[in-house]
């Protein structure tokens, strides 16, 4: 329902934090957060109910970071339990993702990655998207490539039916963000050596008024250099930066 994600100096929990604070008007179930680059891998905390439930969790089990992304969930597929909530993650646990929408195809792609090892610990569609990845990212490590996170999303997502917008992170490749978006929306905010994703404006306004609004078929890589555009077949994309006069 809300994501929020980060690449910059920053901590970067306030920032996620206090975006998807902001965000709370969309509603929502449940909560979670996934943050790295503080040399432990991936770490995540996620907690049913109100954002509140998730900082207790936080403020009970502290996580730092130098990039992460944030949902609010608004269950679809699996109950709004703390296991449901995402971010979600592979069998590995270095890949994180979030997601808006509904992977219409979940069922089918769930078998196909079961049969080839895959264990699946959740109800939600969103689970497959994880999974997706690594396949992508192991096929090409067992023929002896080495594939970006970037372009092993942009597989998974041609292999996705329904509507998504989604967030991903890897802990081989810190301070990283990979978008895209087929349907509900997603905003990149462009600040000054950092970089926010978000699935609508009030979630990053308060940190930078210079925006790309993703259409569908879009993505895009946050790293703390800039943000790059592409389609879903990996050819660059130009779109406006849209500067945004309005006091929330
Ligand atoms: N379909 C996903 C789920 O149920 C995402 C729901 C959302 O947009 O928050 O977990």
């Amino acid at each position: 329902c809300g994501i929020v994600g980060y690449v910059g100096t920053k901590p970067v929990l306030p920032v996620i934090l206090e975006g998807l604070r902001r965000l709370e008007y969309r509603g929502y179930d449940s909560a979670g957060i996934a943050v790295g680059g503080a040399g432990n891998g991936l770490e995540l905390r996620r907690a049913p109910g109100k954002l509140r439930n998730l900082e207790e969790v936080i403020r009970q089990s502290p996580i730092h970071g130098t990039f992460g992304i944030g949902h609010t969930r608004w269950a679809t597929h699996g109950r709004p339990t703390e296991e449901n909530a995402h971010p979600h993650r592979d069998c590995t646990g270095r890949i994180v993702v979030v997601h808006n929408g509904i992977v219409e195809n979940y069922l089918e792609l769930k078998r196909e990655l079961a049969a080839e090892g895959h264990k699946f610990v959740t109800e939600t569609d969103t689970e497959v998207i994880a999974h997706l990845i690594e396949q992508e990212l192991k096929s090409a490590a067992d023929s002896g490539k080495t594939m970006l996170l970037e372009d092993a999303v942009r597989r998974a997502v041609r292999r996705l039916t329904g509507a998504f917008a989604i967030g991903v992170i890897s802990a081989d490749e810190p301070d990283k963000i990979v978008a895209a978006r087929n349907g509900p929306p997603a905003v990149i905010g462009l600040g000054d050596g950092e970089y926010f994703v978000a699935s609508d404006v009030p979630g990053i306004l308060h940190h930078t008024r210079n925006l790309y609004f993703l259409a569908d078929g879009d993505m895009a890589i946050l790293t703390k250099s800039g943000v790059v555009l592409t389609d879903f077949d990996g050819n660059h994309i130009e779109r406006p930066v849209q500067r945004i006069q309005w006091d929330p």
